[in-house]
């Protein structure tokens, strides 16, 4: 089989390797270079913590778990911390902890002795509430990407890049893709994987996937990341709190991030320097030993996130010719598309992605938008 994977992130690397396993025959048309979209701006937490409803948990419970049968260099399984300290994040942690714990999901209420092993730097607030997440990990995204792409192409898989697709047709048989240089790409199936420009080019193949649209300021799409300096701060995993997210980002530094900030991340303008500094400001309070820190880099990252918030996987032709893929936590969930997605390519219905068809948006079936609620666990 002929396969044509439009986008190079985390997500359509995945399924080209996935594809490529299976025997077919790849070419991966990237509009720019690889990871020049959302993948290269991520907290790259893999998780199901704070997924809701069922279907989507189980969907990133799965995933979390193809991501320990894929270790490497890239992937950290040292867990996430979160830490409550008002009463109301202790509710929600709590009621959390209650729900995960009847759905299996491993979750270790710990106490201060425990946290200051697990994480010695870690500031301890009197009265405050621990919760160790053994199985959660996170990742470098770029490395996950390459190593993904990597296998892709050591199975043969073309990758294009500059080769902004510009049309896709569906004569009576295959398909035939056109890049904005006029080159034309022949498949027997395309599957999109273009993360937040999925309704732009789901439409050229007469496919509707309507997505928020991450230009418009204050939309849950949209996030400040800011990442440090190198620190001399002992740091292993994600750490979660009201106010910071942090984790690791290689060589010392340290990525952060402020989800009660992020209503005011827009995507056209730098990040504001009193949102650097507040968050800077909050860094010393959750971590010791980062007086010193600096930022080297701070960004607004923009989430790829279908209309109704849900996943979408799926064929939304009844000719099975056009594929299309556009998730939030796609890098949580890539290593798990990588085997769905190829096999429904290949025929081979899965039931982790049966309830999140495209085909919802055209019979009236999806939800709502979904709404920033961008309390601690969520992402
Ligand atoms: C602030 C923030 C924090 C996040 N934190 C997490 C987290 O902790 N855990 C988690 O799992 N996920 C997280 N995510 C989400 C995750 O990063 C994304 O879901 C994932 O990176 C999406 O990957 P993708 O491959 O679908 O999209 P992208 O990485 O955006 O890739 C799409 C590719 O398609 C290409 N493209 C677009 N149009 C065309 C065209 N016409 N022709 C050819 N190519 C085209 C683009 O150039 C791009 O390279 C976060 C996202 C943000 C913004």
């Amino acid at each position: 089989m002929r396969v044509v994977v439009i986008g190079a992130g985390v997500v359509g690397s995945a399924v080209a390797a996935g594809l490529t396993r299976r025997g077919a025959q790849v070419t991966v048309l990237e509009a720019r270079a690889p990871g020049a979209g959302t993948s290269s701006t991520s907290v790259a937490w893999v998780n199901a913590n704070n997924k809701t409803p069922k279907d989507y948990f189980d969907l990133n419970h799965a995933a979390v778990w193809a991501h320990h049968q894929l270790p490497g260099d890239w992937f950290f399984p040292t867990g996430h911390l979160e830490c409550a300290v008002s009463d109301e994040h202790k509710e929600l942690l709590e009621a959390r902890v209650a729900r995960l714990l009847t759905m299996g999901y491993p979750v270790e209420r710990a106490a201060v002795r425990r946290v200051r092993a697990l994480e010695p730097d870690l500031v301890h607030v009197a009265g405050a509430e621990y919760v160790f997440f053994p199985t959660e990990a996170h990742v470098q995204p770029l490395r996950l990407l390459g190593r993904l792409l990597g296998e892709a192409r050591d199975r043969g898989a073309v990758v294009e890049c500059d080769a902004e697709v510009a049309a896709i047709e569906t004569p009576a048989s295959g398909a035939e893709v056109t890049v904005a240089d006029g080159r034309t790409f022949a498949g027997d199936v395309v599957v999109t994987c273009v993360g937040r420009w999925t309704q732009h080019v789901a439409a050229l193949a007469g496919v509707h996937v309507p997505m928020l649209d991450p230009a418009v300021s204050g939309q849950v799409t949209n996030g400040f990341l800011v990442i440090t300096t190198p620190v001399a701060a002992r740091l292993s995993r994600v750490i979660t709190t009201a106010g910071l997210n942090l984790r690791p980002d290689g060589a010392g530094r340290l990525l952060l991030q402020s989800l009660p900030l992020d209503g005011r991340a827009d995507p056209a303008a730098p990040v504001p320097a009193d949102v650097i500094d507040e968050i800077m400001g909050l860094l010393p309070k959750v971590l010791r030993a980062t007086d010193g820190a600096a930022v080297e880099r701070a960004v607004v990252g923009q989430r790829a996130m279908p209309g109704d918030g849900r996943t979408v996987a799926g064929f939304a032709d009844a000719e099975r010719r056009v594929y299309t893929v556009a998730t939030h936590s796609g890098v949580t969930l890539a290593p798990l598309l990588m085997g769905e997605v190829a096999g429904e390519v290949f025929g081979e219905e899965s039931p982790l992605l049966a309830p999140f068809r495209p085909g919802r948006f055209t019979d009236g079936t999806a939800g709502p938008a979904p709404v920033p609620a961008r309390r601690p666990g969520q992402q």
